[in-house]
C-alpha cells in the first residue's frame, strides 16, 4: 500500500510503500475512499504549537512518534476484519472516528476518549488516512454512511465533530445569537443551522471568507481585524454576546471574542492558531464569565452528529477533491489561506 508520512517535522510528507497490514483482534481494515485535509495537519507537520511569549508546545513531548501517516478525517470501505470485530460487514462504507483513547483511564471509561491522557488518534499518534488503506482498532469507531458521498462526510470526523462539540457547549444556542470566529466557520455555521441555532454572527479577517459566510446564512459578518470588532459585536447583540466560539485561537481572535461577552457570557476556544492574552481577573467573577476549551469530540458526540447528518444530510460546506499525490501542494495552499471550505483527498 501507498502512504504519505511525516518523517521529519517541518519537512514535506514523504511517499512510502509498505505491505498492507492484516487486521487482528477487533481491528477493521478500510480501503480509503476520502481523507480530509485539516488545518491541524499543518501544526502536526510543524511539530509544535505557539504558546505565546516565545514559548512552544512540542508534539514530540505529547507522544507523537515519527514516521506517522497523517490524515484524521477518513471515510473508507471495509475490506477485512479481525476475528473479534463484530457487527461490521465487508463492503460497508464507514466514517472512522479518529479520536481514540486508551480505553482504561477515567475519561475513556466516562465516554470522553477525546480527553484521554494517552490518546492514540488516527493520523496523529497512529497511522491515518493519507494512504490506500487505514486500520481502525475497533468497530465502535466506525459509522456507516450509506449512500452519502464520502468526500462530503469525511470532514465530519474532525471539522464536523469539533464544531459540533463546541456548539453543544452553548446553552443559549437556540435563544440568542452565537458569535463564530473564523477557522472552521462554514462548518460551524452549517451545523449551527442544523441544530436549530437562533442566528450567527461570523467574524473573519478575510473578506472572501466573510462573503462566503454571508452567502451561507450568517445573519451578520464582521471584520475581525477592525479595531472596533468587539464593539461591533456588542452593538449587534444589544449589550454583548452570550456565546462566542473561537475557531482561530490567536491572540487577536481571543481578544475580540473575550472582550465582546455580556455578563454571564461564555467564550469557547477551539482553534489552535496560538498566542496568548492578558485577562483581568475580577471581571470574571463579577461578570460571571465562562472561558471553556473544547477539543474535538467524544464517541457519543460523533454518534449524535452522525444521527443528525443521516436525518438532515451532510453540511453545505464547499468541498474540493484532490488526488492523494497532491497532498503537499494542498497543505501549502491551506497554509497560505487559499482554501475556502474543505479539501478532501482521494487515492
Ligand atoms: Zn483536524
Ligand atoms: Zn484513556
Amino acid at each position: 500500500m501507498r502512504m504519505f508520512q511525516l518523517c521529519v517535522c517541518g519537512g514535506p510528507l514523504q511517499a512510502k510503500e509498505q505491505p498492507t497490514p492484516k487486521p487482528t483482534g477487533s481491528e477493521v481494515l478500510l480501503k480509503t475512499l476520502a481523507a480530509g485535509v485539516c488545518h491541524s495537519d499543518l501544526h502536526l507537520a510543524d511539530g509544535w504549537f505557539d504558546l505565546g511569549g516565545g514559548k512552544r508546545l512540542s508534539l514530540a513531548d505529547r507522544g507523537m512518534k515519527l514516521p506517522v501517516t497523517l490524515g484524521h478525517e477518513n471515510v473508507g470501505e471495509v475490506v477485512a476484519v479481525g476475528p473479534d470485530a463484530k457487527g461490521v460487514r465487508i463492503g460497508a462504507r464507514m466514517l472512522a472516528d479518529p479520536w481514540i483513547g486508551c480505553g482504561a483511564c477515567g475519561p475513556c471509561r466516562r465516554g470522553e476518549e477525546n480527553l484521554c491522557r494517552a490518546m492514540k488518534s488516527l493520523g496523529v499518534f497512529s497511522n491515518g488516512g493519507y494512504a490506500d488503506y487505514i486500520m481502525v482498532p475497533h468497530p465502535r469507531y466506525l459509522f456507516e454512511i450509506g449512500d452519502l458521498p464520502p468526500e462530503r462526510v469525511a470532514p465530519l470526523a474532525c471539522s464536523g465533530v469539533t464544531t459540533f462539540g463546541a456548539l453543544k457547549k452553548v446553552p443559549t444556542l437556540k435563544a440568542e445569537p452565537t458569535v463564530i470566529i473564523g477557522g472552521l466557520g462554514l462548518m460551524c455555521l452549517a451545523l449551527h443551522q442544523k441544530m436549530g441555532g437562533h442566528s450567527a454572527i461570523v467574524v473573519d479577517i478575510d473578506p472572501a471568507k466573510r462573503k462566503a459566510a454571508k452567502a451561507a446564512g450568517a445573519a451578520h459578518v464582521i471584520d475581525g481585524g477592525a479595531a472596533d470588532a468587539a464593539q461591533q459585536i456588542i452593538d449587534l447583540t444589544q449589550g454583548g454576546a452570550w456565546a462566542v466560539i473561537d475557531l482561530v485561537g490567536s491572540s487577536q481572535s481571543a481578544r475580540v471574542g473575550y472582550d465582546s461577552l455580556i455578563k454571564g457570557g461564555k467564550y469557547v476556544i477551539v482553534g489552535l492558531f496560538g498566542g496568548d492574552i492578558t485577562v483581568s481577573l475580577p471581571p470574571i467573577p463579577m461578570r460571571a464569565l465562562t472561558i471553556q476549551g473544547s477539543y474535538v469530540g467524544s464517541v457519543p458526540e460523533m454518534t449524535e452528529l452522525m444521527e443528525l447528518i443521516r436525518r438532515t444530510g451532510p453540511p453545505e460546506v464547499p468541498v474540493a477533491t484532490k488526488q492523494l499525490d497532491d497532498v503537499n501542494a494542498v497543505m501549502a495552499d491551506l497554509r497560505a489561506g487559499k482554501i475556502i471550505g474543505r479539501v478532501v483527498l482521494t487515492p
